[in-house]
């Protein structure tokens, strides 16, 4: 079948007002950090963006102890109702900046611009916008009369959706009101500080949020600062169990989002050709760097042929390359460190046995890009099939019966999110009830909502972000 051409249709990087220099936001205001400073790069062109001046430990501390002032003098006297409107103004501002933090998003973090423009920003909006409904409500949230906060949050976030994930963070922490330190990853700090300057066109009253960009060790800092209640990480398992053991023996609360290995279940009676879709979405979108992507396709045996043809075309189809092209469906990865990491896992699929099918499409030279790649004949017991390859690379397992999809399917030591495709509703309830992960989506996936909590079992860390059960993480309960 001829696949259209398409025009290229690249968004103007002018709208993102890349700045030269960013800084930490402490107290309310921008100052430089006394870290060593580092460079934020595009991934798709390995350009510098800007240079973002770090926090190093005396910063931590200072904007530990601001966080502490806003709390105990300002914050938490406040009425539910009047931080419920400081939470609106920003999900208002998200949206009038809607298109300014997009482009930024795609640049420093590589994701296509329709995703940035269509599932990020929107859904960070959407989380204060929800969360500042709850303010005023807490009461009612079912923790007892007058639920109390817990002080200082320390959060600490990936890369993969930058400020999603401070959305996730910082939105349910201030409407429970408590006052923030966050730090973004590395790679990805810049939508995190025009975020900062969101919080002054709001009017935040200063120390409430402050933003801290820097390496991991500004990370560990913010951890094992005595000053603050509550930490909340997003991230990988290992650093998660590195938390883990430094709170342990503390006061601090935890929860942690950390790695998944999806099981996406397509049994012979699902309608195919929307389940194909489904499994596009599940392992590229984002280009894989997705927690709970659908990264294991267990496909029922009489149907993996048609399903995997179905599967080479509709992947063969996807436009590969510039973040900023609206037409783009795959844009890079994220830093040269995550390609290695990528190529490895993929070298080990290779040796021990699986067959490989990477998408024909062009891939630019400069820049780091992986063509989305499937790999079919896989066993369990193959490093592809047990390993977080958080990129475009799906590995299908076959099954013959429901009892052998359950138990291939709990075979992880992680549990963050599954996918069922089937036609009988019967055979949706009863494997959502037998698998071991926090969500299930059935004849969908990648879902999202602020009212639905999200999180995992096992080794993909505890706690709920989302929803009434996410207030819970920020509360005395
Ligand atoms: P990572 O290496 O664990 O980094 C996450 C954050 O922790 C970054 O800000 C990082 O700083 C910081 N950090 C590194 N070492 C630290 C330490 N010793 N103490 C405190 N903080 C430290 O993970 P990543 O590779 O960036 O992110 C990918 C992982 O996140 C994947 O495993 C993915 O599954 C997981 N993830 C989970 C969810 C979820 O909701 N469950 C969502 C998204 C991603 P640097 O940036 O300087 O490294
Ligand atoms: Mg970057």
């Amino acid at each position: 079948m001829p696949v259209f051409e398409y025009a290229p249709a690249p968004e103007s990087r002018d709208i993102a007002n890349l700045k030269p220099h960013y800084r930490p936001f402490i107290d309310g205001e921008f100052a430089d950090g006394s870290g060593e400073p580092l460079k934020s790069i595009n991934p798709a062109t390995e350009e510098v963006l800007a240079e973002v001046s770090t926090a190093s430990a005396s910063d931590v501390d200072t904007a530990v102890k601001a966080a502490r002032r806003a709390y105990d003098r300002v914050w938490r006297k406040m009425p539910g109702a009047e931080r419920a409107k400081y939470l609106f103004r920003i999900a208002r501002l998200i949206q009038e900046r809607a298109r300014e933090l997009a482009v930024l998003e795609s640049l420093d973090n590589g994701k296509p611009i329709k995703e940035s423009r269509d599932a990020d920003i929107p859904t960070a909006a959407a989380h204060f916008f929800y969360h500042a409904g709850w303010a005023d409500k807490l009461d009612y949230a079912g923790y007892g009369p007058d639920p109390k906060p817990l002080g200082v949050a320390g959060q600490i976030i990936p890369w993969n959706f930058p400020l999603l994930m401070l959305a996730w963070k910082i939105a349910p922490a201030l409407a429970t009101g408590n006052t923030v330190v966050l730090k973004p990853a590395e790679t990805t700090p810049l939508t995190a500080l025009v975020f900062a300057e969101i919080c002054q066109q709001a009017g935040l009253p200063p120390g409430v949020v402050n933003i801290l960009p820097g390496a991991g060790d500004i990370g560990a800092e913010i951890v094992n600062h005595a000053g603050i209640d509550k930490i909340a990480f997003t991230g990988s398992t290992d650093v998660g169990k590195l938390i883990q053991r430094s709170v342990a023996g503390t006061p601090k609360k935890l929860t942690l989002e950390l790695g998944g290995k999806a099981a996406n279940v397509v049994f012979a009676d699902a309608p195919l050709d929307q389940a194909v879709e489904g499994i596009v979405n599940g392992i590229f979108f984002n280009q894989g760097h997705v927690c709970c992507a659908g990264s294991r396709l267990l496909a029922e045996e009489s149907i993996v042929d048609e399903l995997l043809a179905k599967l080479r075309y509709r992947v063969s189809t996807l436009r590969l390359g510039d973040p900023l092209d609206k037409n783009t469906d795959i844009g890079a990865i994220n830093s040269a460190e995550q390609l290695t990491k990528i190529r490895e896992l993929v070298e080990s699929g290779d040796s021990e046995g699986a067959q490989r099918w990477t998408s024909p499409c062009p891939v630019p030279e400069r820049g780091f890009f992986f063509a989305p790649t499937v790999f079919s004949d896989v066993h369990q017991s193959m490093r592809i099939a047990r390993e977080e390859i958080f990129g475009p690379v799906l590995s299908v397992l076959t099954f013959r019966t429901p009892d052998e999809a359950v138990t291939k399917a709990n075979n992880t030591p992680y549990g963050l999110s599954a996918g069922i495709w089937t036609e009988k509703g019967s055979r949706i309830l009863w494997m959502a009830n037998q698998l071991r992960a926090g969500v299930v989506w059935a004849n969908t996936f990648n879902r999202f909502d602020p009212a639905a909590p999200f999180g995992g079992y096992q080794e993909s860390g505890f706690g709920r972000e989302g929803g009434r059960t996410g207030l819970e993480a920020y509360l005395d309960v």
